[in-house]
């Protein structure tokens, strides 16, 4: 049986050209498809500065700590993430405090951000859950007002907008990720968009274990020596993950609008099921998505089943449908170690219980969606027997 994955990385012979050329080149890692690939997504995403890195997590470890957050800190982020988002926090030292989501969108919830505000608060880390921008202008009110520093975690959102301008723009820091599920693939890979000179080469030295200078600037200046100036990491991404990079970059519009066409095919499927068993998010006027998930809510109740068991009936039909995410603090080293209690974020400790992640990505056919909308039908047969 044709198996279908929630998500699949797309790679076409330019590609697998791009990368060999690297090969055959006097440079493996940083060499000059690092500056080639930080220019051209800067420029893509309208910002002053790139910032490439080994991973989506690398690039929130940079952010976090361009943001001066360090012991004694606090750092708000959604329940509702990968725990990436919140063990950067961990990492510095600092602690993350969840706010919960709102309902319809399981995007971080502004309200509750403002009741979690402490004296100890540095930052807010926003997360376009799923693709869609979170409400930056009213994140931004906040940051304004309390001096904070605003984080977006836009690893599901590349491609995507918010009012009109591109994601990477609205966070004093934008992080993303390049892992084969994402937008945009590297293998593994990350970049750091901001406009702050001062914060790109502080990400820049973090990247490579807090030197002040990297070989290729060391050797344009005739120097042998450097300076290690403060405690980094090799988080460096290669020269053959950057050509994979900028290869993909190029492809980026035409695969937001191939996601954006499936997902209407999702939604005029859904909106004709009678009972609402299976609901997608809701969507803002205010932003361009970029579907990096598909996300449902499954009802439990209209459908007679419970998620878990669609989720194995799913699989038995060859549909590899996913779960993102359970709150992070709900993980037993932030209940066991951490101390946090359940309970935190009553709105996404519900939703995770009935969120599914549907195929999706830009290899996904027509064929297949008619598959795995012909399957959910069946999985809500009360649907199909109201209809
Ligand atoms: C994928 C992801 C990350 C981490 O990216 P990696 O490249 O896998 O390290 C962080 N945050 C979110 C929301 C993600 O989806």
């Amino acid at each position: 049986m044709n198996r279908i994955p929630y998500a699949r990385h797309s790679i076409d012979d330019a590609d697998i050209e791009a990368v060999c050329e690297v090969l055959k080149s006097d440079w493996l890692t940083t060499g000059p498809k690092i500056d080639e690939f930080e220019s051209a997504v800067a420029a893509k995403l309208g910002c002053r500065f790139a910032v490439a890195v080994n991973s989506g997590t690398a690039a929130l470890h940079c952010a976090v700590h361009a943001a001066n957050i360090g012991p004694g800190d606090e750092v708000i982020v959604p329940a509702i993430t990968f725990a990436a988002t919140s063990n950067a926090v961990l990492y510095l030292g600092a602690r993350p405090v969840f706010a919960d989501v709102l309902a319809d969108s399981l995007l971080i919830d502004p309200e509750d951000v403002l009741r979690k505000i402490t004296p100890r608060t540095k930052a807010i880390i926003a997360v376009d859950y799923a693709g869609a921008a979170c409400d930056y202008a009213a994140l931004r009110a906040i940051t304004d007002r309390y001096r904070l520093t605003l984080i977006a975690d836009a690893c599901h959102s590349l491609g995507g907008k918010y009012r009109q301008q591109s994601v990477g723009q609205w966070g004093d820091l934008n992080c993303f990720s390049m892992h084969p599920v994402k937008p945009i693939t590297s293998g593994e890979g990350g970049f750091i968009t901001c406009d702050s000179e001062y914060a790109a080469a502080r990400m820049r030295s973090f990247r490579n274990h807090g030197i002040d200078l990297d070989f290729r600037q060391r050797e344009r200046m005739g120097s042998w020596s450097y300076a290690m100036t403060e405690l980094g990491f090799n988080y460096r991404l290669n020269d053959l993950q950057a050509a994979l990079a900028l290869s993909q970059l190029r492809k980026l519009e035409e695969w937001t609008a191939r996601r954006n066409e499936i997902a209407l095919w999702y939604r005029d499927a859904m909106a004709s099921m009678p009972l609402r068993a299976v609901t997608p998010l809701k969507t803002s006027a205010d932003v361009v998505h970029a579907y990096h998930l598909f996300v449902v809510r499954w009802n439990r109740a209209t459908a007679g089943i419970d998620r878990d068991t669609a989720l194995g009936r799913l699989r038995q039909n060859g549909i590899f449908a996913n779960v993102h995410y359970q709150p992070v603090y709900l993980h037993p080293y932030y209940q066991r170690r951490l101390r946090y209690r359940q309970g935190t974020c009553p709105i996404a400790e519900n939703a995770a219980r009935e969120v599914i992640s549907l195929p999706m990505f830009p290899g996904l056919q027509r064929s297949d969606v008619d598959h795995v909308v012909e399957q959910l039908r069946l999985l809500t047969a009360r649907d199909t027997r109201a209809a």
